[in-house]
């Protein structure tokens, strides 16, 4: 194992003071959440922007910050809307950090990236921080398997991660194309391939168990907190998925006992998941596709059938509201919003577009040259995979 030093937690907004809760102090003003005047002020601070300014919206954000989106959308369409507006100066992403970083990769140098809040993290995205896989990738060179291990990342992880898979021969995938990632990176050499999928491993399992026709035996889970990932050197050898111990903090709290539940209580109610759940969740219910596919499903669902989904909070309120005639509920007990995605408030979105139109760009998010480069190779190498589309 390599002695590379690992840094604390919240490595967001990279250059920041890595004691402090980033964001949550603006320079300047933030105006007051109760401030009647909110809606307004967003309104005119976007109008006197104009086409200077491009607001993007994730399916997840609150409904106050959605009402500003000019594109709503999951993190990859987003950035590629944000890279076909090049006469946009400013892409406010209203999202969280990785989506940000997405975005300033794909678009021009002249456009700047702004994340209204710098503490809107994603708690999957910092699970995996590149000394971490760097030293997993060292134990995987000492156990003789690393030509053989094509690495594998989520969009959902950060720009150097992206970086790392695109420097080792690795690609981006999507939770719309993770299974066409693994195809191509099975093939790439023989028999003897292996994945290093992150980080999320749910998406990673259930893609090999249940698109590739692997088994559970042949994933292993490399655990960054433990000693060699808690892994034997004959473990690495033998694993055909070498998944990071990393997962969604929204997505994973659903569970198999309330989809008993819920098909106890609603006869003929139709199980819809993200497949970030849980294996066993993912088993047990009717449909598992991306945002998109969840989306797409509803509207085409004859009026009268009932849905219980499986995903961000937000989005599943949204969904329900627009759909009356059909039944909508969520799948858990208790309410869970992505906690960081639900940083970007009206508050945030008026403070960055005000400023905005004082002439200072705050919280805007650079990826450096050489991180970015290399993360376009592996985004690249995923725009090149045959068949299904590229949205998570
Ligand atoms: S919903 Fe999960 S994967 Fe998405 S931003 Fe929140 S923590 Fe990250």
């Amino acid at each position: 194992m390599s002695t590379t030093v690992d840094l604390p937690l919240l490595p967001l907004g990279r250059g920041k003071d890595l004691s402090s809760e980033r964001g949550v102090e603006c320079p300047g003003d933030l105006p007051a959440a109760s401030d009647p005047d909110l809606v307004a002020r967003a309104r005119a601070a976007k109008e006197a922007l104009g086409s200077r300014v491009f607001v993007l919206g994730h399916h997840y954000q609150r409904d106050e910050v959605i009402q500003f989106a000019d594109v709503t959308g999951d993190s990859f369409k987003l950035a590629r809307d944000a890279a076909a507006r090049p006469e946009a100066e400013f892409i406010v992403f209203c999202g969280v950090h990785f989506m940000a970083e997405s975005a300033d990769i794909l678009t021009a140098p002249t456009q700047k990236v702004v994340l209204p809040d710098l503490a809107a993290g994603c708690s999957m995205a910092d699970m995996a921080r590149l000394a971490q896989v760097e030293d997993a990738w060292d134990a995987m060179v000492a156990a003789g398997v690393a030509s053989s291990v094509v690495p594998v990342t989520y969009m959902n992880s950060s720009a150097d991660i992206k970086a790392f898979c695109g420097r080792n021969g690795g690609a981006v995938c999507t939770s719309s194309n993770a299974e066409s990632a693994l195809d191509w990176a099975f093939s790439q050499h023989g028999d003897d391939t292996k994945v290093f999928f992150l980080p999320d491993q749910h998406l990673g399992r259930n893609t090999a168990v249940l698109k590739m026709g692997l088994t559970l035996d042949d994933c292993v889970v490399w655990d960054p907190r433990q000693p060699d990932g808690g892994l034997t050197a004959e473990q690495l050898r033998d694993a055909k998925m070498i998944l990071w111990r990393g997962h969604c903090s929204v997505h994973g709290r659903f569970s198999p006992d309330t989809i008993d539940d819920l098909r106890a209580t609603i006869p003929g109610i139709n199980i819809l998941v993200h497949p970030e759940c849980v294996h066993e969740v993912v088993l047990k219910a009717d449909l598992v596709g991306s945002t998109e596919f969840i989306i797409k499903t509803v509207e085409a669902a004859p009026a009268g059938t009932a849905w219980a989904i499986g995903t961000e909070l937000n989005l599943v309120k949204r969904l329900a509201a627009a759909h009356p005639d059909k039944r909508i509920v969520f799948l858990d007990k208790t309410v869970c919003y992505c906690s960081t995605m639900n940083r970007i408030d009206l508050p945030h979105l008026v403070w960055a577009l005000e400023s905005l139109v004082d002439g200072v760009v705050v919280n805007q998010i650079e990826v450096d040259p050489d991180t970015e480069h290399w993360a376009k190779v592996a985004l690249q190498r995923m725009l090149e995979l045959p068949g299904k589309s590229h949205r998570d």
